[in-house]
């Protein structure tokens, strides 16, 4: 259901004014403060009531089985679970010995504010206790971007009318009871207790706990410290035990008088480090948080957002709701992967239990190509933490009878976690979305360096399980059989064409790689005859096409299926894999979420405009966008063929995934790849912007509400604006100094930028556009100017 709009629009700032008790779980989602290495969901401080209580640390899972029904050779066993962990969030109050909890007595008013400029999650609430007593609450949160291990919280609270006694418990409580999960896969297997306590170390304004997971065998250690500021006497003191502590401060205050209480908290976790040096590494965190202080937390926040958003901002005029939507999903973006640090970006980044916390080809594709042109230390990091996990992949491949390293389709710290072939291991184009990641980035920063360390060795071993899993037929045609690409409604299928384009890819930039670096290919073993059998694969990759049609085929015998019935589909049996078999989705052309058309975006060079859009036509009329990871690429291919205002439709869904909660799971973590897709959409979309063969090319135009778009980019440490209006562009350059310049095309036409020289150029006029495309029946986005053309 899309309930009424929670969020005044509003460019920096995401409010909420009222609260909805049913809409809690989403809004802990929508408000989940993280750095990329903690996460917290914005749950109420005081605990209760919540939708799903949640602290995460990046890569800190414990294993679990995966029984099968019926096992079969190399399904994985054993699976692997995001662990929710010691909650350092909860701060309970009590006003003359009635706890405040909003189900009670009389809640005046109650707003929430994530502010995107300062990183920070804000509540002002004022409430009447059952037996009258008012007070006024206000709290401040914050995951530090500077200091990694450290989240701190300011607690603010002041009788209204009369004097009280006022008592703050704040707490570490590990192993809080949770909800029970629900029977969509998409959501994750719940594990009772999870953390078995260690130590515990209890000192006057704060303490420590030490926990460790039953098999994964992970220590954890979470610390927290108190800085209590009231006017006359209070008394404070520690208590705990096993799985909690608890500081509690106590005063009696007049109105106008206020309890103020900043609390930091330190995280630290380890699969090696030992007691003693764990709980050193969270002693030393508190102690670098207590030298800056609230104050000082708050400043650093704000400067590194300042930094971020100078670079990374995302400017709309003329549609304020994407607006402020799309700045939502770069905070988030940033959020997920900030200091991951060598560390997977999971598909709901470290805002919810969804999917298990496992990372998924979402992230090379849908996240790497914002952060590399914005923040592209980080998209290295994740690329970084791939490579960490090469043997792991070889060893996957192998038990596959395969070579090179076959990369799971989704895990949190390597292993295969699919327990669903079709929709798992046979996702095998994961292999190349990583390849291409690579490729993007490199070619984004020039970082030789890295491609050294770790680019080359990856595209080596994905390009070798691509030669093994593929065969030439007796003409010579390369194909690669049993796949699934990135429509799950089309599972273990022939030539599946995004697979065998990004597959070909894979094995060209490897093979120049090679060439670039003949040495240490050479000790990854690659010799001419490994390079030439690439190269061949490469020029001989079969592309089905459907001559009668006039469209290619997402697969092998794709367009000889049985068409879904859609006309006599009901709203409510989406997402069709809740309500029907896969056996049905498989066999008929029903399409979950942009294949094809993915293709002909990321591969963009192997299509001609008039297959483009006959493809995108036909495709579009069978995709029913049941995963979040498709709006934003049909924005793109609907921008390029020429259906501006359909991309602003699909910009729109992408960008809104969440804040309108459209896909209804928002409860379980933001959708990450939308929301950094939504940037995609834009950038890629209206802004047209391809990076081919090393060449930066952009292609704006914009659709009928849209009237300003402007963006920046890094480009081998240069950073170009665009700004693009109805019917004109410039591009400038924002650094480099006198000597620096960028060519890049503009519509086709070669265009050189320099710092003292910003070129403004015209919008060519559009040629003849078809039709619009028709989504199947209840199937379109919503509208985002009339009328519609
Ligand atoms: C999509 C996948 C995606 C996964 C995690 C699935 O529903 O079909 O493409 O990787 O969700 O977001």
């Amino acid at each position: 259901m899309i309930r009424e709009r929670a969020y005044p629009v509003d460019p920096w700032h995401i409010r909420e004014t009222r609260l909805d008790l049913d809409l809690l779980a989403q809004s802990e989602s929508v408000f989940a403060l993280s750095n990329g290495h903690i996460g917290i969901r914005g749950n109420l401080d005081e605990g209760e009531p919540h939708g799903l209580p949640g602290t995460y640390l990046n890569s800190f899972y414990e294993l679990r089985p995966l029984p099968h029904a019926e096992g079969g050779y190399g399904f994985p066993e054993s699976g692997q679970t995001m662990v929710n962990v010691t909650n350092a969030k909860l701060m309970r109050l009590l006003v003359d010995d009635e706890p405040f909890d909003v189900r009670y007595g009389e809640l005046r008013s109650h707003e929430r504010c994530l502010d995107l400029r300062a990183g920070t999650l804000e509540r002002v609430v004022e409430w009447v206790s059952p037996s009258g007593k008012g007070v006024r609450v206000k709290t401040v949160r914050l995951v530090s971007f500077t200091q990694r291990a450290v989240v701190a919280f300011l607690y603010e609270v002041e009788p209204l009318d009369e004097s009280a006694r006022l008592i703050l418990q704040s707490e570490l409580v590990a192993n809080e009871q949770l909800p029970p999960s629900s029977k969509d896969p998409r959501v994750a297997a719940v594990l009772a207790q999870p953390l078995q306590a260690e130590e515990m170390l209890e000192q006057r304004s704060g303490g420590l706990l030490v926990h460790r997971t039953k098999v994964s065998d992970l220590r954890m250690a979470a610390a927290m410290e108190h800085l209590v500021e009231t006017p006359g006497r209070h008394a404070i003191t520690t208590e705990g035990h096993g799985d909690w502590l608890r500081t509690t401060v106590a005063c009696r205050l007049e109105p106008g008088q206020k309890l103020r209480v900043v609390k930091l908290a330190a995280y630290g976790w380890s699969s090696v480090r030992s007691l003693p040096a764990l709980r050193d590494q969270v002693g030393a965190a508190l102690a670098s948080a207590r030298l800056d202080g609230w104050e000082g937390l708050v400043q650093q926040q704000r400067e590194y957002l300042d930094a971020f958003w100078d670079h990374s901002d995302v400017r709309v005029e003329g549609d304020p709701e994407v607006q402020q939507a799309v700045r939502f999903g770069l905070f988030h973006t940033l959020q997920a992967g900030a200091r991951a640090e060598q560390r997977p970006i999971g598909s709901k980044g470290l805002t919810g239990p969804g999917y298990d916390g496992h990372t998924f080809w979402d992230a090379e594709t849908f996240v790497l190509p914002a952060l590399t042109y914005t923040q592209p230390s980080a998209a290295a990091d994740v690329l970084r933490w791939r490579h960490s996990t090469l043997d792991l992949a070889r060893e996957r491949a192998q038990t596959l009878g395969l070579q090179g390293a076959a990369f799971p389709w989704r895990t949190i710290r390597g292993q295969e976690c699919s327990g669903y072939w079709p929709a798992g291991t046979a996702g095998f184009h994961i292999g190349a979305d990583i390849a291409d990641a690579v490729r993007r980035y490199v070619q984004a920063t020039g970082d030789y360096d890295f491609e050294r360390e770790v680019g080359l060795e990856l595209l080596v071993e994905t390009a070798r399980l691509w030669r093994s899993l593929g065969h030439h037929d007796r003409h010579g045609r390369f194909h690669i059989d049993g796949v699934t690409g990135p429509d799950e409604y089309t599972a273990v299928v022939n030539d599946n064409i995004y697979t065998n384009l990004m597959a070909q890819q894979n094995l060209m930039t490897a093979v120049e790689a090679c060439k670039r670096h003949p040495d240490l290919a050479r000790r990854f073993g690659v010799d001419d005859e490994e390079a030439a059998s690439w190269r061949d694969a490469a020029a001989a990759v079969h592309i089905p096409y459907d001559k009668e049609l006039g469209v290619h085929q997402q697969c092998e015998g794709f367009t000889r299926l049985e068409e879904w019935d859609f006309e006599n589909t009901p709203p409510e049996a989406y997402p069709l894999l809740l309500n029907y078999p896969y056996f049905d989705l498989y066999r008929k052309q029903v399409v979950k979420q942009a294949d094809l058309v993915m293709a002909m975006y990321i591969r963009g060079d192997a299509f001609t405009p008039e297959e483009k859009t006959r493809n995108f036509a036909y495709y579009d009329a069978r995709t029913v966008r049941d995963s979040s990871l498709s709006a934003c690429i049909q924005a793109v291919m609907a921008a390029e063929t020429g259906h501006l205002e359909l991309a602003h439709d699909y910009l729109g869904e992408a960008a809104l995934m969440d804040l309108h909660d459209l896909h209804q799971n928002a409860r379980d973590g933001v959708h990450v790849a939308s929301l950094a897709g939504s940037w995609i959409a834009l950038v890629a979309g209206l802004g047209g912007m391809r990076d081919f063969n090393g060449q930066l090319a952009f292609a704006p135009r914009l659709p009928s509400r849209i009237n300003n778009l402007d963006f920046s980019l890094l480009w081998r440490g240069l950073r170009l604006r665009v700004n693009v209006t109805a019917d004109e562009v410039t591009y400038s350059l924002r650094n480099g100094g006198g000597s620096a310049r960028l060519t890049l095309q503009h519509h086709g036409k070669e265009i050189e930028v320099t710092q003292v020289r910003p070129v403004t150029m015209p919008i060519p006029s559009a040629g003849p556009v078809g039709p619009s495309p028709v989504q199947p029946a209840g199937r379109a986005p919503v509208r985002r100017a009339t009328p519609h053309h």
